[in-house]
């Protein structure tokens, strides 16, 4: 299996490379060349098989030789064995019938680990076959970071520093990231918004003397061994459907941001699992729930929501499915995003919007509609919904159809986001794990916001 970009202007590269080069170097990002399509009677072998399993087979179809199976095995069974249950993903029935995929048994309580366990091992284990220390360079705005860095703490051949903004993530996450006293980490806390992380970011990966210098690499969503990642757990769910003998339409409603959970569940739809339609959910940073609706992808004004995980306006992934829906044409691809940064929109119309419709259905909810569905199914259903996957609760209420299914994905533990839970009053007790983050020691350097700053951390760090 070879990678291309979107953009069409790199030459075909192996899956190794493509995991290094992160964003493609022609500003695209990278896709597989060509996407496997799997058969009925292989289904059928798939349905029998464990998560990790089931990892290890979708892995080696975009893998090849490069990584030997039995090493690929390893850093699949080495990437779930962190997670507190047999299932890794498990799939709950509530009592209506709604289902939830509980995506938040790693480390961190995010549906993150899924892809951040895994990418963590394979940078280590490509550290030690090309004998170099990579250094990982990051912005948060609290989820990815926690991840990442609970990905390599103490792994050899990587050094990760990641950038999150004084005091704007929440209390969780904050502890989660700071309380690693692993010396391969260093957590800059950061005087200013998120917006200033991820520009600060941005500005030294386009130093490409110091990138290369110090072999930096990024572990944000564009990277494609997160999608791959991300791809297997509705291979997984959708068989657990199978194995109750549900026979309706399975739809899966996905809290989206930077619309890579959501593009994993399109790519497992075109490599053949037979998911009708995905239910593209969103707060009121609604850019991606307006395209859907009416084919326009233009960003609108941010908003502050109780699922700041999800205020995103430009989604990285976009252009992936973008990709697709041009038929695999990079020059379309192209001059679509030329477009895009001239104008600051893009226009689907005709046949393209009707595919991309039937392809997604799509539902911004708004902040109290957010909280009262955290209300109703606590109340109805005794089940804690954190507020992200309360946005994709409330969209699969709004848009699933009578008689069939939907799988809700769950992306965060509600303890993640007390803050918001406590705005309906709804007393939780933490898991033991985060309740023993509370009162240990932080470690983290707070700095100014320029580049100069974060540079001199980083070479003393590096
Ligand atoms: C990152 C994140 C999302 C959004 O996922 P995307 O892949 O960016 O669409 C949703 N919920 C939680 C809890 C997250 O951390």
């Amino acid at each position: 299996m070879k990678y291309v970009s979107t953009r069409g202007q790199v030459s075909p590269i192996g899956f190794i490379d493509a995991v290094l080069m992160g964003l493609a170097d022609d500003g695209g990002l990278l896709v597989p060349e060509q996407l496997p399509k799997l058969s009925e009677d292989l289904l059928k072998k798939w349905q029998k098989l464990s998560y990790p399993e089931l990892a290890l087979e979708v892995f080696s179809l975009y893998v090849n030789e490069e990584i030997p199976r039995a090493d690929l095995k390893k850093l699949v069974d080495d990437s779930y064995s962190t997670f507190r249950h047999e299932d890794v993903t498990p799939v709950r029935r509530l009592d209506d019938g709604r289902y939830v995929l509980e995506l938040f048994h790693g480390p961190t309580f995010a549906f993150k680990d899924i892809a951040l366990q895994f990418l963590g091992n394979l940078y280590s284990y490509i550290s030690g076959k090309t004998n170099s220390i990579i250094h990982i360079l990051g912005a948060t705005s609290g989820d990815t970071g926690a991840s990442a860095i609970e990905g390599v703490r103490g792994k050899e051949g990587i050094r990760i520093c990641i950038l999150h903004p004084h005091q704007k993530v929440s209390k969780v996450q904050e502890l989660q990231m700071t309380t690693v006293d692993d010396a391969n980490v260093l957590n800059l806390s950061v005087e200013g918004t998120f917006d200033d992380c991820q520009r600060i970011i941005k500005e030294l990966f386009a130093d490409v003397e110091f990138k290369h210098r110090y072999h930096l690499r990024a572990i944000n969503s564009i990277n494609i061994a997160r999608i791959l990642a991300q791809a297997v757990y509705y291979f997984y769910a959708y068989f657990r459907l199978a194995d109750q003998g549900i026979s309706e339409k399975v739809h899966f409603s996905v809290p989206t941001g930077n619309f890579g959970d959501i593009f994993a569940g399109y790519l497992a739809k075109r490599m053949g699992l037979p998911i009708d339609r995905l239910i593209l959910a969103t707060n009121e940073n609604n850019i991606l729930a307006r395209f859907v609706q009416d084919g326009v992808y233009q960003p609108g004004e941010f908003r502050g929501t109780h699922s700041p995980s999800m205020d995103i306006q430009v989604a990285s992934n976009f252009e992936r499915y973008l990709y697709y829906l041009c038929g695999e044409n990079s020059q379309a691809v192209t001059s679509f995003m030329a477009r895009f940064k001239a104008e600051g929109r893009i226009d689907i119309i005709g046949d393209a919007l009707k595919q991309v419709q039937a392809d997604f259905g799509a539902y911004s909810v708004g902040n109290e509609e957010c909280l009262d569905t955290i209300s109703e199914y606590h109340e109805k259903y005794g089940y804690l919904l954190d507020p992200h996957t309360a946005c994709g609760a409330a969209a699969s209420d709004k848009l699933t159809p009578p008689g069939e299914v939907t799988v809700v994905l769950s992306t965060a533990h509600p303890a993640k986001f007390d803050e918001a839970i406590q705005l309906r009053h709804i007393h939780q007790t933490y898991p033991e794990q985060i309740q023993a983050l509370f009162g240990m020691p932080q470690f983290q350097r707070v700095v100014g916001g320029t580049n100069e700053e974060i540079k001199k951390e980083l070479l003393t760090f590096f």
